[in-house]
């Protein structure tokens, strides 16, 4: 087995007094990227595509770069194919806006699953709203997975946009994306992928995914807040209206009217997250190197094998138990609430989440308010799992 313990010394969040089992919500940051936040502002900060003095095209350079990585990242065939915002949020809703004027009509469909985020969901009622197009709703199993007969069913030429999770941020789900998008396309119909929870934890491959569009934050990829990345395919963005009007996503202004740049300044409105998106570049960079599919692997050993100890505490119910999963479990322990778990959990320095985790309809189908919820990077280690369980045991044994 590959193991990712040695790169725990390049965090300084990371060490033996806390635990940090929420890296689905956040991830902590390498050294690397903290440093190059500081190194841009010490040393080399300017503004971007404006100024012709030497401060401000290294600026740009830099800026550029980092697209350059994200599309190495993500296989993207070309840089303008990437879009940055400020985090999936962001990305989503600019999405629906964008490509809700361009191409939803009345009576159109969008499809998305009954377990996502918020992010994904409410940006797509509104729009559907507007646009008088109409969301259907994909119901998963007991498992936690798409019902991809459900999926079949609902799947017809009316449906312009199927935008599904990557990996569930509730349950870890991995969704069958490539079969998902297969089948859509046959439809004539678009795929958005959020890829938020996916993206620092396995190898996504935009184009080998044929996906049309891909967003993604850079705080959960090990980058910092505030940068998140939108991607779609050319001819489709080229289609699309921009959202926000200011600086840069011009190519004339007057009075009466304006013409717009082309990508990616179109959607990039504005005095971007220079610092951000140019850290978020050292991120891919640092992950590049450890490589995904190892962290990939020795996540998944981690998530075996803390499923494997979860299911022995007495009591212990996990939601989501497909047999593809990301490093993420949410759980439910009879008699006890997940808040006051994590709150005498967090007195033993173990940081867990609970709550409803932004996807509200995916507790309800499971007929809970609220989990507990661990999720791993590539951090995490064995010990620190069976210092949780065991914490967990003498928390129960006081609280049940
Ligand atoms: N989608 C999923 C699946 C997520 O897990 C999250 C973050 N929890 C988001 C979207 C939203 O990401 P952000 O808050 O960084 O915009």
């Amino acid at each position: 087995m590959q193991t990712c313990v040695d790169f725990r010394k390049d965090f300084p969040m990371i060490c033996d007094e806390q635990i940090y089992f929420d890296t689905a919500a956040t991830a902590q940051k390498p050294q690397v990227v903290i440093d190059a936040l500081c190194d841009f502002y010490s040393n080399h900060y300017g503004t971007v595509n404006r100024g012709v003095y030497k401060l401000a095209r290294e600026a740009t350079e830099l800026y550029q770069e980092a697209r350059h990585k994200v599309q190495r990242f993500i296989h993207a065939q070309h840089p303008e194919e990437i879009i940055f915002t400020r985090g999936t949020t962001a990305s989503l809703n600019l999405l629906a806006r964008s490509y809700g004027e361009a191409f939803l009509r009345p009576g159109d469909a969008i499809i998305i699953s009954e377990i996502e985020h918020h992010s994904n969901i409410v940006p797509w009622q509104m729009m559907c709203e507007e646009r008088g197009a109409v969301l259907r709703i994909v119901p998963v199993n007991d498992a936690g997975e798409l019902i991809f007969e459900e999926f079949l069913d609902q799947l017809d030429e009316k449906v312009k946009l199927v935008s599904i999770a990557h990996l569930s941020n509730v349950f870890g789900t991995l969704h069958p994306v490539k079969r998902i998008i297969e089948e859509a396309h046959k439809m004539g119909a678009h795929v958005c992928l959020d890829g938020a929870q996916a993206v620092a934890h396995l190898p996504v491959d935009v184009q080998a995914l044929d996906v049309d569009f891909y967003t993604f934050s850079g705080h959960k990829l090990y980058g910092p807040t505030g940068v998140g990345v939108l991607y779609g395919k050319r001819e489709l963005l080229e289609r699309m209206p921009p959202v926000e009007g200011g600086g840069d996503m011009i190519q004339h202004v007057t009075l009466l009217e304006t013409t717009y740049n082309r990508l990616p300044a179109k959607f990039e409105a504005g005095t971007p997250m220079i610092a951000e998106v140019i850290a978020l570049g050292t991120a891919i960079d640092y992950l590049t190197e450890i490589g995904l599919s190892t962290i990939a692997s020795w996540e998944q050993e981690l998530l075996a094998y803390a499923t494997k100890k979860l299911s022995q505490v007495e009591g212990l119910r996990i939601i989501g138990t497909s047999s593809k999963k990301g490093a993420i479990i949410s759980f439910v322990i009879e008699g006890t609430h997940p808040l006051d778990l994590a709150t005498l959990l967090d007195c033993r320095g173990i940081a867990i989440r609970t709550g409803h985790h932004c996807s509200q309809p995916a507790l309800e189908r499971f007929e809970v308010k609220s989990t507990a919820r661990i999720s791993f990077g590539l951090y995490n280690t064995f010990e620190e799992i069976d210092q949780f369980v065991s914490a967990l045991h003498s928390i129960l044994n006081f609280l049940v």
